[in-house]
Order: C-alpha cells, then structure tokens, then sequence
C-alpha cells in the first residue's frame, strides 16, 4: 500500500491524499489553494474521492473531476454546501472576467455523483466515516485495508461550540498503524472557548454604548450561523441589550436553510429547537444599503477582501465609534483585514485611510489546538503519526510535543510512504 501526498502537506490549502493498493484507489479530499486564481492539477484515476467536509481547502478542486467521474463520498450537508460554493466560486470567477474552464455544469457533475453515507466497501478495502467537530456534517475517515488501519483526521476540533459536539477519540478506532492528521494549531495553545466568547460580548457592549457599529467579517458556511445564533442568543438571555443585527451574504442565508433541515448534525440542544436558526434578533438583509446605523453587521468575506465585508470595512474603519471583530485565526499575508489589524490602514484603489475603528481578533476557531492535537494522539497510540495541513513551523511544534508516543512523520507535497 502506498500513502501519496498530492497537496496540503507543509502546508495549509490544497488538500489532497491518495491511498493505493493493488486493487483500489482512494483519495482523502480533493481541494484548492483558496486565494490562487489556477487549480493544481491532481490525478483523476481515483475510484473513490472522500471529501472530508465543506471547506474548498479540501474540496475546491471537485470541478477538475467532472470528466473522470468517480464516486464521492461525503455528509448530506458537505455534499450540498460544497456544491453551493462551487457554483458561487463559478459566478465570482464569471464577474472577475477571469479565463475559467468549469460551469455550472460541472457543479452539477459533483452533486449527481456523491454518495451519502458513512461507509464504503471496495475490492479489499473499507472505509467508514465518524465526526470530526470542525464544521457541520465534517468527517474523519478510517480505512481498512492488507489488514493495516489509518486515519484520516481533515480538519477537526475536540470541544464542544454553541451549535456543534467536538469530536470524541473514544468512538474512534483505537490500535491504529498510521495516523494522518492536521496540524493547522501544532504550535498554538488558545484561551478557553468561554473566555473568547466574554472577550467577544465585552467588545460589542462597549461598542454598543457608544453607539457604534460592529463589523464582523465571517465565512459564508458555519461561521457566519455559529456568531448569529451566539449573539441572538445572548441577547435573549439579556447578555447583551437588544440592538439592531444583520446578515448580508445571500449564500450564507441560503446555507442557513440547510442548518434548519438537517438538525441532526448538531447538538441535542440544537435539534430540540424547531427552527434553531431563524433568529429572533438577526434580519437577513439583501444589500448594504438596507442596514439602519448603529448596527451589528455579520457578513462576508471572511477576509474582508470583496463582498459587504469589503464595503462596509472601507466605510466604518476611519470612525473611533466603530468595532471590527476578527473571528478567524488565519488571515491571507495581503488581506485587508490584516493590513488593518496590523498598520493601522486601509487601502482601496490606491487611496490610503487610516483605521480609527477598534479592530480586536478574537480567534473562534474549529480546529483543535496544539493540547487537543496532543491529547488526540495520547487517545489514539498510533503506530506512526502524518502531520499534514499545516505550515512547516506548526508541524515541527507539534512533532516534538508527540515524538515520545508515536513515530512522526511531516511529509513534503508530492512525498509517497510505502506501508
Ligand atoms: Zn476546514
């Protein structure tokens, strides 16, 4: 059996991993480097393509393999949410008037040929799914072959958040031969979740007594739902006064149709609620020029570079009144938001303002940090450890906190382990 690293190895963006033996071939995840305008180019000989969860860091590239047509296998809620931001990453490509070679056609492909389930029996090999935490409906997945197991982690988060159950390693499978696993946090240790969140109302109270506004730049899947079901919640329980709270992006709304349907992929407190993410505080507006100041505006780009993010950045940053609030960990080197977090300016068409707004990054992340990767790894024993999605310097981190317990290996793009 051999273990190809095809893409997000050293690394984080471009997932890609392909297992072969004699008789199957199978690959884990299939995504792009968000932000870079070409695709790579990945085999497409695969006879099963596992798509771990919704982010287009590991499933991007599903458009490339419109031809080859293998079977993908994924949750219901990755399987729809992936094909919603293909078609939308299609119209962005469309309005920017760059060369593209995939359409809606091939989005459609990707749909016609997923299969949703937890478990897939090939020639001498099976494979079964199991929660990830992370985002809704993300998977880990074990594969069973010439009497080895590996698994594989995608993206995944042990703690529990407001909407979502982290990820238990007692229900994984223990006595593994090889563990593949991210290391996005290898070398970072985060403040517990509930501090985070107090960080979080503080900044927006005292916001909020000043009557400013708060711009929260947040991704289109999960991210977005998570912060409006958090602060709709706060306001009912009186954590928060009631002020005015929008949504803007219409793929998060539309995304948020399918956090009301497929309940079950969130927690009991979640499905007992009937429509858990029809909000009593939040409005769904359909442009900018809808919003009524002073205002709490949760929308898109995560990274503030196009979108109402974009716009309404460039109209709030210059005013001491205003707040915006980083929820992500990871910020692109030229986006605006860093740029603004980190020199204090923003540029736009040359022009440069200068930020007077209060611009706090309060890291609400999915992903499990170091103490979480380690206790992943005490749980589990591998035999041997992979450390992949990860830059270089959090993989190294990481490596040297778990070398006593397992073999660890930090494979480069392109690298083959021969088991
Ligand atoms: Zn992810």
């Amino acid at each position: 059996m051999k273990i190809n690293f095809i893409g997000g190895a050293q690394e984080v963006g471009g997932s890609c991993i392909a297992v072969e033996t004699d008789y199957a071939k199978v690959a884990l995840d299939y995504g792009v480097k968000v932000g870079e305008s070409d695709f790579e180019e990945f085999p497409d000989d695969f006879d099963v393509v596992i798509i771990s969860h919704a982010h287009l860091d590991h499933s991007g590239n599903l458009l490339s393999l419109s031809q080859a047509k293998p079977v993908i296998v994924g949750s219901k809620i990755t399987r729809d949410v992936t094909t919603d931001l293909l078609h939308d990453m299609i119209k962005i490509r469309k309005i920017n008037g760059n060369h593209f070679p995939y359409s809606n056609k091939h989005a459609h492909n990707v749909k016609k040929s997923w299969w949703v389930r937890d478990s897939i029996a090939l020639p001498g090999m099976s494979i079964q799914l199991y929660p990830a935490g992370h985002v809704a409906g993300a998977k880990m997945a074990c594969i069973r072959t010439e009497g080895k197991e590996i698994l594989y982690t995608g993206d995944f988060c042990l703690h529990d958040t407001e909407i979502l159950e982290g990820c238990n390693p007692k229900t994984l499978p223990g006595a593994l031969d090889v563990l593949i696993i991210e290391s996005t946090y290898g070398g970072k240790t985060r403040p517990q979740r509930n501090k985070l969140v107090d960080q979080l109302f503080k900044q927006i109270l005292s916001t909020i007594e000043r009557k400013g506004n708060v711009l929260i730049p947040a991704f289109a899947f999960h991210r977005s739902q998570e912060m409006a079901k958090r602060i709709d919640k706060a306001m009912k329980e009186g954590i928060l006064p009631s002020y005015r709270v929008y949504t803007i992006s219409n793929l998060a709304n539309r995304i948020t149709g399918y956090f009301n349907t497929y309940k079950e992929f969130f927690t009991h407190e979640i499905q007992k609620q009937k429509s858990p993410f029809n909000y009593q505080h939040v409005r769904h507006l359909r442009r900018t020029k809808q919003i009524k100041e002073p205002a709490i505006v949760i929308c898109t780009s995560g990274f503030g570079h196009a979108g109402a993010s974009f716009h309404l950045l460039n109209e709030w940053a210059a005013d001491e009144d205003n707040s915006i609030i980083i929820s992500s960990g990871y910020l692109p080197p030229e986006s605006p938001l860093k740029i603004a977090k980190e020199k204090g300016v923003l540029i736009n068409n040359g022009k440069k303002t200068q930020v007077h707004a209060e611009v706090e990054q309060i890291e609400l992340s999915g992903h499990a940090d170091q103490r979480e990767l380690v206790q992943m790894v005490r749980e589990l024993k591998p035999k041997r450890t992979v450390l992949v999605h990860g830059e270089l310097e959090q993989a190294q981190a990481l490596s040297e906190e778990i070398s006593e317990i397992t073999e660890v290996s930090i494979p480069k793009r392109g690298e083959t382990i021969a088991l």
